[in-house]
């Protein structure tokens, strides 16, 4: 049985009071989950704030990008170690607000990915298509070279400790959800691509999230579908209430 996971990316969004208000909140109001796991990824100024409001709780901390170098002259950047030494456990890679505007490409999520296995900590890959993909009939097509270069090189033991986030990217903060059959179809594939990467045990037991407008009323729909294990949650994650919800969709 795959436990399902919720996360909160909370984009470029909140100071360090506020994070640490919203994580407070999200802690009380999960408080009484203990079958999901629950994960919250504030800007990486805040990461300090949100990691002392979740001590002592069941709730997670992650980033929402990283370098693959250690250390050294990488200005602006910030490692898996550095991470680590922050207190996260997960951190998202290849998202595709990065993918867009930062130049962030297959390779180099695959280098991310690879880094943060090394670390001890657990990437969230973000894989997905765009509108004009879709409409052009290469979901499939594009889904499989973000899933099988983003995690080239990876061994099964590797592979059972990574998330993998389906985001289609035309649904990401436009209010447009995949149907829960759409998200399906394109989860099932993954798994599929998973198990000829690794080996049908481990596929069956790695969770693949959805991401792209989750909200309380749509979750359940969707975590009713047989290979959904689990939301990346964007806007909706700004309101403990709503992202509190979306953690308790049972
Ligand atoms: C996201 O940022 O990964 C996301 C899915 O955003 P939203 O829930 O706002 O669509």
């Amino acid at each position: 049985m795959r436990t399902p996971i919720m996360a909160g990316n909370w984009k470029l969004n909140k100071t360090r009071a506020e994070a640490e208000v919203l994580a407070r909140e999200v802690v009380e109001a999960t408080r009484d989950v203990t079958d999901v796991d629950i994960v919250l990824c504030p800007v990486y100024t805040a990461l300090e704030a949100v990691r002392g409001a979740l001590t002592g709780s069941r709730v997670r901390l992650g980033a929402q990008d990283v370098y693959w170098e250690q250390a050294g002259a990488f200005t602006g950047e910030v490692s898996p170690h550095l991470l680590r030494d922050a207190g996260c456990d997960f951190v998202i890679v290849g998202h595709s607000e990065r993918r867009q505007f930062f130049g962030e490409t297959n390779e180099t999520a695959n280098r991310k990915v690879k880094a943060v296995l090394a670390e001890g900590l657990t990437p969230i890959l973000c894989v997905g298509e765009t509108l004009s993909e879709r409409e052009a009939g290469t979901t499939a097509k594009v889904v499989r070279a973000h899933v099988v270069n983003g995690l080239a090189g990876l061994t099964s033991r590797d592979l059972s400790r990574v998330v993998v986030a389906y985001e289609p990217v035309w649904a990401i903060g436009t209010g447009k959800t995949a149907t829960p059959q759409q998200a399906q179809e394109v989860h099932a594939l993954i798994r599929g691509l998973l198990a000829e990467m690794a080996d049908a045990q481990t596929a069956a037991g790695m969770r693949i999230q959805y991401g792209g407008s989750v909200k309380p009323d749509n979750i359940r729909e969707l975590m009713a579908q047989p290979d959904i294990d689990g939301a990346l949650v964007g806007g909706a994650s700004l309101k403990a209430a709503d992202f509190a919800a979306i953690v308790k969709y049972r």
